[in-house]
């Protein structure tokens, strides 16, 4: 299969069908050893101090590697995206734009599908077929979801892997079910996590320091039930079509679908308090105002840049969040 990368969540089933094996370019550039190596080939070859190391890290990881196609989201993730597929057509990469519906429109999308099919050399039914096959690895995510926050025996980070890794699949959506089999397996065995510890929410786009962040969270007497953007490249929704699928997912529309839907999560899911992460220089940081206004338990705003790692800063503000949540939970009505 021809390798293509992907710049975000994308209608993989599509590209599977035209012959594709799509590589989720984010996934490539935080799994790496060193992803600072990434950024760095972006600004030596110009990219600006102040561009998102995310659109950096994706441009190093094209130029370091074999993959010549990228489709780019340019509508429904970042506006960064479509000056970033002129870069890679001017260094001689094939960058094609892919485009989510201004809105959730089931017709719309099915356009928009009908389009993307027909440039790859697919159809919309041979895409369907490769729905229902993928269908049972989104399931095994679903259920990883599940032994999060309703059994309490799978952490914050092995959730956000798994429902991250979706995007692509890790490359083989058969491969990926096995492994993911034996992880469920494996941790329905398990002692749950302990009734008293902090259930904390994240929302936002993935972090550049997750590595760090989710052990970092879990040694403080937490643990994140809720990966929001993660569990939507997993769709939760699936509907009954392509269509109605790509409409369900949230990520690509304005940020009240968002909202209703961490809404939903937050109470079913018992959180305690949010942790919101926004990337340096990214629009959707401006996006933390609604959230505050929109969600009503303590909410922590975190911010990274290009470190890949949590330095001493972003430690003590987790550390101090938690700590008031525990004496919330103890007195709610002393720490409101
Ligand atoms: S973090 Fe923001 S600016 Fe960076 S790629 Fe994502 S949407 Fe774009």
């Amino acid at each position: 299969m021809k390798k293509i990368g992907i710049t975000t969540t994308v209608p993989v089933e599509v590209l599977l069908a035209a012959g594709y094996q799509p590589i989720d370019l984010n996934n490539v550039l935080v799994s790496a050893p060193d992803p600072t190596r990434y950024v760095t080939i972006a600004e030596r070859d110009g990219f600006p101090l102040n561009c998102c190391a995310w659109i950096k890290g994706l441009y190093g990881v094209c130029m370091d590697s074999d993959i010549n196609d990228v489709l780019c989201v340019t509508n429904g993730d970042c506006s960064n995206t479509i000056i970033l597929m002129e870069v890679l057509k001017l260094k001689g990469k094939n960058a094609r734009p892919f485009a989510y519906p201004e809105r959730p429109d089931k017709e719309q999308m099915d356009y928009v599908l009908e389009k993307m099919a027909a440039t790859f050399g697919a159809t919309l039914e041979a895409a369907e077929k490769v729905r229902r096959k993928v269908q049972s690895a989104r399931d095994l995510a679903l259920k990883l979801d599940e032994l999060t926050w309703k059994d309490n025996k799978v952490s914050g980070w092995e959730n956000n892997l798994w429902l991250i890794s979706t995007s692509d699949f890790n490359g083989d959506y058969r491969k990926y079910s096995q492994e993911l089999q034996g992880i469920i397996n494996k941790s329905s065995q398990r002692q749950p996590y302990p009734a008293e510890e902090i259930r904390v929410g994240y929302i936002g786009v993935p972090s550049v320091y997750a590595k760090e962040l989710y052990p970092y969270i879990e040694k403080h007497g937490a643990r994140v039930v809720f990966n929001e953007v993660q569990r939507q490249f997993a769709m939760p929704d699936a509907g009954r079509s392509l269509a109605e699928q790509y409409t369900n997912y949230t990520y690509p529309y304005s940020i009240n679908e968002r909202i209703a839907d961490i809404k939903t999560e937050l109470k079913k899911r018992r959180i305690d308090g949010m942790i919101h992460y926004v990337q340096a220089f990214c629009h959707r940081g401006i996006g933390d105002i609604v959230m505050r206004s929109a969600i009503d338990v303590p909410m922590l705003t975190l911010e990274g840049n290009a470190d890949f790692y949590l330095n001493g800063h972003v430690k003590t503000r987790i550390e101090a969040f938690l700590d008031m949540i525990e004496r919330r939970k103890i007195c709610p009505k002393v720490v409101k």
